[in-house]
């Protein structure tokens, strides 16, 4: 990795980048993951049976080439009878959930991976109607199917199929459109790729378009990413999100062929964030949570001015349910009750479901304590403003006595402006807004009770 040098990056000082850029969990669910332990018995499925709505998602984790940043649990081959056995396990672990959910409409499904387009075009049709088969899917105004999707493979006539079974958001990975980048983290794909996909998706009636970028990547500097911004303004998604590249070569295998002397500097990768935000504000995109944009009028922006956007494990969302349904290899559910998560190796899942069992490995029951530091992250994360009388109305008690600790770890905060607070709210600064995960960590009762072998990654 590159030196760093002292310099002053967009107004952020060295001094707050080393207090506070170190690694942090980025909270797609209270408590994180790495929490998760064996259930024993415990079942935080059974509040299923109070729910009124519920989100889906079916993990696929297939890929045809790996790219040498992914993180993703993912199953790299050319071998398509995999996917479609896997696919005959995910439709049986679905008969799992078939009494529970009975009659519960279904508001977001969302397939990710791994390659969700991996699947053929009748295998795609084959997981939807066995789908339908057990959950209330309604397809139409309202209810959103989402997909992620690889521009190098995606075929015109998939995106045909998936329109056709109700799917109307897309999520294309398109990470940095620079060669040179592309080369080194294996992953080739023409901004003519994409622009073809873009204009046929809204042709095809998608109401919304999403890119996903990535910042930080080898060969990565601020001139490229700018060159990358610049054509994906030409194309105007109507969403973006803009990941910090995570190099954990301990953890994903993967990124060991990332030649680590390639990755921008910590200080040319805040200043690479700090320029991506200023070019998509300047172009006019909403800058929403910790890594989102989105042009004013979608609905992800709608959500976020009326208080509504929602975090979980795929990044910031809208629609809420009262639940979610996790399938397939790894797919982590929740209730209130809490989370449950598969298995996560392909082999594993098959294997279990094949034998009949359950793939749940570990999760987390929820207590009410837990509920209340869950709301209050999320609050942190997605409104970047916490109502203390809101809270104080959950607990009965001063929310200065109750969080006494926490004011004390957010205290250093408040000096160095990240956060304000007045007597209702506690909010987050422009300057803190990229530090809202240390403010969120002040909330984590485990992360400062819980030794945890977890390595997070660095929030800049
Ligand atoms: S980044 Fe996406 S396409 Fe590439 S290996 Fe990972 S999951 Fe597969």
């Amino acid at each position: 990795m590159k030196q760093e040098t002292k310099s002053h990056v967009g107004g952020l000082s060295e001094e707050l980048l080393s207090r506070y850029s170190g690694p942090c969990p980025r909270y797609t669910s209270y408590p994180t993951a790495d929490r998760f332990h064996a259930l024993n018995g415990i079942e935080p499925w059974a509040a299923l049976q109070d729910i009124r709505s519920l989100s889906l998602y079916v993990h696929i984790p297939f890929c045809r080439s790996l790219c040498y940043f992914c993180a993703c649990n993912k199953v790299i081959t050319h071998q398509y009878g995999l996917a479609s056995s896997y696919l005959d396990h995910v439709l049986q672990e679905a008969q799992w959930y078939r009494d529970k959910v009975a009659n519960v409409p279904v508001t977001q499904l969302h397939l990710g991976g791994g390659t969700p387009t991996f699947l053929s075009d009748s295998d795609m049709r084959r997981l939807m109607a066995g789908l339908s088969e057990i959950f209330e899917l309604h397809p139409g105004e309202g209810v959103e199917y989402s997909i992620e999707a690889d521009p190098r493979t995606l075929e015109l006539e998939t995106l045909d199929t998936l329109r056709e079974l109700g799917f109307n958001r897309l999520s294309l990975g398109v990470q940095d459109f620079d060669i040179e980048v592309q080369r080194s983290i294996n992953r080739i794909c023409s901004a003519d790729q994409v622009t073809e996909l873009t204009v046929a998706a809204r042709e095809r009636g998608f109401e919304s378009i999403s890119y996903d970028l990535i910042y930080g990547l080898p060969k990565q500097n601020l001139s490229s990413l700018h060159r990358t911004l610049n054509k994906v303004l030409d194309l105007q998604p109507d969403r973006i999100a803009l990941y910090h590249y995570a190099h954990l070569p301990h953890r994903f295998k993967a990124q060991r062929l990332i030649d680590t002397d390639l990755i921008p500097s910590s200080t040319e990768k805040v200043a690479m964030q700090l320029a991506a935000v200023e070019h998509l504000g300047k172009a006019g995109y909403e800058f929403l949570g910790m890594d989102h944009f989105a042009r004013p009028g979608d609905e992800l922006a709608k959500a976020a001015h009326a208080g509504m956007l929602q975090r979980n494990f795929q990044g910031y969302t809208l629609m809420p349910a009262d639940a979610l349904v996790g399938l397939g290899a790894s797919a982590i559910s929740y209730s209130r009750d809490g989370y449950w998560q598969n298995l996560h190796r392909l082999k594993e899942y098959t294997q279990a479901i094949g034998e009949g069992k359950s793939a749940v490995c570990r999760g987390w029951l929820m207590d009410d304590e837990d509920r209340l530091r869950q709301w209050v992250i999320s609050e942190l994360m997605c409104r970047l403003r916490l109502d203390k009388r809101l809270v104080e109305q959950r607990i009965g008690v001063p929310f200065t006595e109750y969080f006494s600790e926490e004011l004390a770890r957010l205290q250093p905060m408040f000096d160095d402006g990240l956060i304000y607070q007045d007597s209702e709210n506690i909010i987050v600064t422009d300057e803190g807004r990229w530090f809202v995960r240390n403010v969120a960590a002040a909330f984590d009762k485990y992360l400062h009770s819980q030794q945890t072998d977890a390595k997070y990654s660095r929030v800049l």
